[in-house]
């Protein structure tokens, strides 16, 4: 089932179409409305008079989360105090919150994203839906509540940190979807396995996981546990929350909803954008919002996209997951790890439980890298041979995969805490020194 062919369906030339005309009207907009664009743009000898068609989107600057922390609460608002209806904020994972305020039609058009996503996945009016991702100023849990809402589904607004009550509902209720991140996921599926509880126990089919980037072999692993299909849902609260991109029942990209959001791919050394298939970073041009609507919006989550047709029937250009941020990428003795590679390892042996930590330090102007993981229950054991044969076999793959060797220190099951939003993967003691 598709939520709206006439908008995911369309011909590239079509969609080229509609986009250079809705970037012309927002170039209008921000330049008449927004000082800090009229400046940018004015000092680029633009008006929006040179802005008519996608291609242009080129000539224009990119704005930055400095540039937002800048212009804090509301400088690159364009839309009058009276027009916002809401405001949310960023989870500030990485520095200090952004603040995003959303007119009346900011949140139709993200209605209408988050029930296109939920769509793709193959929810519709019969399901019953627990949206586990948190509610407040992170637009997790709105952003979802909404879209299950309006494809008329039945929303039941769990919310995270009530994890026993959840189990309860998902049973009782039969409840049949679930969004959450993938972390807490796998920690909901624990708890069932503690609370003697088993997959066959609850009737989910459709799970739709994001805020925090997760790998193929963690949708296996949450798969095989919680008896759903897992689905990828992508969002950043500068450019709406989530349903800026969702995956479809092929579960080979996400297709960015971008009649909405224009999406490129940029080097960020150099800022050149890059072609299909060329991983970089990716830039979101909100093209119809008018609360704060940005222009070539830096995400710094790195990824590529995908040109090629889709065999679900959407033509929407797909975007492969996220490998990390920018900022989230170590520099370990100058070689760039990503938390994602050690994921993929860990998640490939049977014998650890996906729960695991890194803790990056500089002992003797020399960079450490220690990585904690839990062993499975039926793999633990006293058995101080196996188990440092099994420490060896993580250490040799995970040089393989990183290039730089890892002090590997094996922990019992459930010694890791767990998180119930976004997890803390990574401790780097280096910038605490
Ligand atoms: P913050 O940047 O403070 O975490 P948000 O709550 O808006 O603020 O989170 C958006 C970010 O979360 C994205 O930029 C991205 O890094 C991450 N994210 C969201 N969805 C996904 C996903 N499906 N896969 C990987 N990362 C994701
Ligand atoms: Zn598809």
């Amino acid at each position: 089932m598709i939520w709206n062919k006439s908008k995911e369906c369309m011909s590239r030339d079509e969609m080229s179409d509609l986009q250079g005309k809705r970037l012309h009207k927002l170039v209008e907009l921000v330049y008449h409305n927004v000082p800090f664009y009229r400046e940018k743009m004015q000092a680029l000898d633009l008006t929006p008079e040179d802005i008519n068609s996608i291609e242009d989107i080129r000539k224009l600057p990119f704005t930055t989360k400095q540039d937002l922390r800048d212009n804090y609460p509301t400088g690159l608002q364009a839309a009058h105090q009276s027009e916002i209806v809401r405001v949310h904020a960023s989870s500030g994972t990485t520095g200090n919150p952004t603040i995003v305020g959303y007119t009346r039609r900011d949140l139709e058009i993200w209605k209408e994203c988050s029930a296109r996503a939920l769509t793709a996945y193959g929810v519709t009016r019969n399901d019953v839906f627990s949206v586990g991702y948190g509610y407040g100023l992170f637009t997790g849990g709105l952003g979802a509540h909404y879209g299950v809402e309006y494809v008329g589904a039945t929303v039941i607004p769990t919310s995270t940190g009530n994890t026993d009550k959840h189990l309860r509902l998902l049973r009782d209720l039969k409840i049949t979807g679930i969004a959450c991140t993938p972390s807490y996921a796998l920690y909901l599926a624990e708890a069932m396995e503690r609370n003697g509880m088993t997959r066959d126990d609850i009737c989910l089919r459709i799970g739709a996981f994001g805020a925090e980037p997760w790998t193929e072999n963690m949708r296996e692993e949450i798969e095989a546990r919680l008896g759903l299909q897992a689905y990828n849902l992508y969002g950043l609260s500068e450019i709406i929350g989530p349903g800026v991109s969702y995956e479809c029942v092929c579960k080979n990209g996400s297709h960015i909803a971008e009649d909405h959001f224009y999406p490129e791919i940029i080097n960020p050394d150099t800022l050149e954008p890059q072609p299909y298939g060329t991983t970089g970073e990716l830039v979101f041009t909100t093209l119809t919002k008018t609360g704060m609507p940005l222009l070539r919006y830096r995400t710094k989550d790195l990824c590529s996209l995908i040109g090629e047709k889709c065999d679900c029937g959407r033509t929407n250009v797909r975007m492969t997951r996220i490998i990390g941020r920018s900022d989230d990428m170590l520099i370990i003795r100058g070689i760039n790890v990503f938390p994602s590679q050690v994921e993929s390892v860990i998640l490939d042996m049977p014998e650890f439980e996906p729960v695991y930590m890194l803790v990056v330090d500089r002992v003797n102007s020399l960079d450490t890298l220690q990585v904690q993981v839990e062993v499975r229950k039926d793999f633990f054991s006293d058995d101080i041979g196996g188990m440092l044969q099994l420490r060896k076999k993580l250490a040799d793959k995970l040089k393989s995969v990183l290039s730089i060797s890892a002090d590997v220190r094996l922990m019992e099951p459930n010694s890791i805490p767990r998180s119930e939003g976004k997890s803390v993967r990574v401790i780097d003691k280096r910038q605490l020194k």
